[in-house]
């Protein structure tokens, strides 16, 4: 019998080719007269052409946005921010560069309109992160959730294909564990679901042609939905693998949850038929772990640990630190099975 709690986020999407035309009428509409632009060093230029899109109601430019908000980079451009009179911050960049804007807004009231150029996610979640002392917390906040969201795929076909299709992998991997969270709920699994369809329907044309338009609408669509699912219902095993890899081994972000995605799969999926036959509909394949392996592996992504410069010999700590605090997922966790999980991903080895 269904039994569930959904809490609806709030929050203006523009989705579309050439909507970023619309940012000034979208920031009046925030009733805001002087935006911070963000961006990271690398997106300097796509910063500065929304600075003189913006005109006078731009305050200025703060493009030192880099991976996991360092706090150091947070006060600076809360300082800029406050010394420029911003009463807004306007972000375009990956999961970085809106981490930065929700730092802005933790310990403000502006608010946020985020324009991603990738398939991270983050603009759709109230979640913020801050690396302090090589320590990165988290938490939840409705300060940081963006008010409004600007989609353009036109935005996203510099995205270089190697990180398009790690983006996107991440992006299914917010999908994949909403369809077995404890949270789980009919509303999110069907967006979850569609969002997992049109990136696996999407990353393989981008991949092939970084420039088409129609693939790259598809698979922003797929991010956008993907988004919405991370802040909706909280995670399971495969988001702390990654967070364990990430933040003590150092692994990239996109990379690892490309790798692992299969392997968290494949160690869930006795405890979640449901969602593992929605999953494989979604990728059109005949199992959930091996559709996304097969996925990963036909778009030139890495599938091994290894190739991502992991050591054999820390695959024990990892299992350790990966079972130190119980968390929810659908098969109980134990230190053998994380063990033998965390062996396949380094070998890369296709789930049987
Ligand atoms: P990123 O934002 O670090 O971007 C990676 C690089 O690609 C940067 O140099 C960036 O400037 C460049 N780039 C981005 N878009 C581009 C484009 N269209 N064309 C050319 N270059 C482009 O990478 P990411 O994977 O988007 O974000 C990862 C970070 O986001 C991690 O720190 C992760 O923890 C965080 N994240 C947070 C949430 C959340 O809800 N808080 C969700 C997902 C990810």
């Amino acid at each position: 019998m269904l039994s569930f709690v959904y809490d609806m986020l709030p929050g203006r999407v523009v989705f579309g080719a050439g909507c970023l035309d619309k940012l000034p009428e979208e920031i009046e509409r925030l009733g805001a007269t002087r935006a911070l632009v963000l961006s990271t060093p690398e997106q300097r230029q796509d910063g500065q052409q929304l600075v003189e899109r913006l005109g006078a109601r731009a305050a200025g430019l703060f493009d030192k946005a880099v991976m996991h908000v360092p706090i150091e980079v947070a006060q600076a451009a809360r300082e800029q921010a406050k010394a420029l009179g911003a009463d807004c911050c306007v972000s375009v960049g990956g999961g970085s560069t809106t981490g930065l804007a929700k730092a802005i807004a933790l310990v403000s009231t502006l608010p946020i309109l985020a324009i991603p150029t990738t398939y991270a996610g983050s603009e759709m979640t109230p979640i913020w992160g801050i690396t302090e002392g090589g320590l990165k917390k988290t938490g939840r906040d409705p300060r940081v959730l963006p008010k409004t969201v600007l989609y353009d795929p036109t935005l996203t076909v510099t995205m270089p294909a190697a990180l398009s299709a790690t983006s996107g992998m991440n992006s299914i991997a917010h999908c994949v564990e909403a369809l077995y969270s404890k949270e789980a709920n009919p509303i999110i699994s069907m967006l979850a679901e569609e969002g997992i369809r049109a990136l696996a329907r999407g990353l393989p044309e981008v991949v092939k042609d970084p420039r088409n338009l129609d693939a790259r609408s598809n698979a922003l669509y797929g991010a956008w939905l993907g988004g919405m699912s991370l802040g909706a219902v909280g995670m399971a095993l495969h988001h702390k693998l990654c967070h364990t890899l990430g933040g003590s081994f150092n692994l990239p972000h996109a990379e690892t949850h490309t790798v692992v995605l299969p392997h968290a799969t494949a160690y869930t999926a006795p405890a979640a038929p449901e969602a593992m036959s929605r999953i494989a509909r979604a990728l059109g394949a005949a199992s959930a772990a091996q559709g996304l392996y097969d996925l990963a592996a036909a778009l030139g992504a890495p599938t091994s640990l290894a190739s991502l410069g992991m050591k054999a010999s820390d695959l024990d700590k990892a299992a350790d630190i990966a079972v130190q605090n119980p968390y929810y997922n659908p098969r109980p966790i134990t230190r053998e099975g994380v063990r033998a999980l965390l062996q396949d991903a380094f070998d890369g080895r296709r789930p049987a």
